[in-house]
């Protein structure tokens, strides 16, 4: 039986720790956030992305690289506050009709549905006088399904890759198609995937391998329940759609919005009682954000979207394609790095190989590997953009 390959994930968490490094020494230096300016002076709203905060990975999370510690959630928390200012989404939302952010605008973001967040991160986010913005999925909810990434999570961790592979292999029709690692699932096999195969994937996973997964999510009890999901708004926590099964955007068709988008969330307005106007997209990547999808969000009154390709926001940001930073931080030294120095490097790499490419989408290569995402909770990056497609940013 062969097990994960985690080389790709070693690699990237590498680079990402030479990087913080690097380029963290100049927070040490007087007026780094005066001096940080020559790299971009417009970076406007920051957005942090979280994913799980717990002390432990489980092995339905092991290998997705999307969990902080509480300890590590909590500095994360003092250097925003110290440093930033928490802003909601209805602040984000008041700035596009002219109304100013204030200095360093930071907004705090959560994807997919873990009970961790409810559990930990909300009330300390409370207690830190910090709103947030939760993405959840509904299929999750009271752990009646695993989200398909912590399912493949858990098959890799305990199974081994071959049933994974024997799953594409029954799923896909287009044969001989082989992944050596989760990264390679998450990144090149489940992007290119339609709504029915992904279907298909995860049915043949459950056949192979003898899982009950009612029982299995039931014992692994990952997610909210709905009464956390009620109760978040006491923490000053707004709910966002984060599609239904965590679907990847990009081969949706338009009939499929109906059951990922607009069924998700029907069921979070109907169990909260609150408003859902902001989306995240799976995966984060901007492909996956298509022309389809933005003027569907917009035709049903979404007021904003988020991706999680790490890049700064500028001023002249759209609404409608917010970027987020995965903080995978530990030291101040190490934040500032990753919240105010890569996402400007990475805004500036975009738009040298946007005008070298002169229209054409752009790829990153090598200079990608270099300035990775923090997070990789999907522990991998889109190729084509960066992002993190791991429910992890596990996509985020
Ligand atoms: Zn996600």
């Amino acid at each position: 039986m062969s097990t994960p390959s985690l080389t790709t994930r070693l690699e990237v968490g590498s680079r990402r720790v030479a990087m913080n490094l690097a380029a963290g020494t100049l927070w040490y230096v007087p007026g780094s956030f005066g001096i940080v300016r020559v790299l971009g002076p417009q970076y406007s709203l920051r957005c942090v992305l979280f994913h799980d905060v717990s002390d432990t990975e489980s092995s339905f999370t092991r290998g997705l690289d999307g969990t902080v510690s509480r300890k590590d959630f909590e500095a994360a928390l003092e250097f925003l506050t110290k440093h930033y200012t928490p802003v909601s989404l209805h602040d984000v939302l008041a700035s596009f009709d002219g109304k100013p952010l204030p200095l360093r605008p930071v907004l705090v973001t959560f994807d997919d549905a873990y009970a961790s967040i409810s559990e930990f991160a909300a009330p300390l986010c409370l207690k830190f006088g910090v709103p947030a913005l939760f993405f959840v999925n509904a299929s999750c909810l009271d752990n009646r399904q695993l989200a398909l990434d912590n399912l493949v999570c858990y098959v890799a961790n305990v199974f081994g890759m071959d049933p994974i592979n024997a799953a594409i292999r029954s799923s896909n029709s287009e044969g001989d198609f082989e992944v050596r690692s989760l990264t390679q699932v998450f990144s090149h096999f489940l992007p290119r995937t339609s709504l029915s195969a992904r279907q298909a994937f995860r049915h043949a996973l459950t056949e192979l391998t003898g899982i009950s997964e009612p029982d299995l999510a039931s014992e692994a009890g990952l997610y909210l329940s709905s009464q956390q999901l009620r109760d978040l708004a006491k923490f000053n926590f707004e709910l966002g759609n984060h599609t239904y099964t965590h679907a990847n955007c990009r081969t949706l068709s338009a009939a499929e919005f109906a059951g990922e988008i607009d069924r998700n969330k029907a069921v979070l307005e109907e169990i909260s009682g609150t408003k859902v106007r902001s989306f995240s997209v799976p995966y984060g990547s901007s492909v996956d954000l298509t022309i389809d999808l933005a003027q569907h969000l917009q035709r049903s009154g979404y007021k904003a979207a988020f991706l999680a390709e790490g890049r700064a926001n500028s001023t002249g940001s759209p609404e409608f394609h917010l970027d987020r930073v995965s903080v995978k931080a530990r030291t101040d030294a190490a934040f500032f790095s990753e919240i105010e120095i890569l996402p400007r490097l990475r805004r500036i790499r975009n738009r040298i190989l946007a005008t070298s490419n002169s229209g054409s989408q752009p790829r990153h290569g090598h200079l990608e590997k270099a300035m990775p995402t923090t997070w990789n909770g999907d522990p991998s990056q889109d190729s084509a953009t960066g992002a993190d497609v791991s429910r992890g940013n596990l996509g985020v």
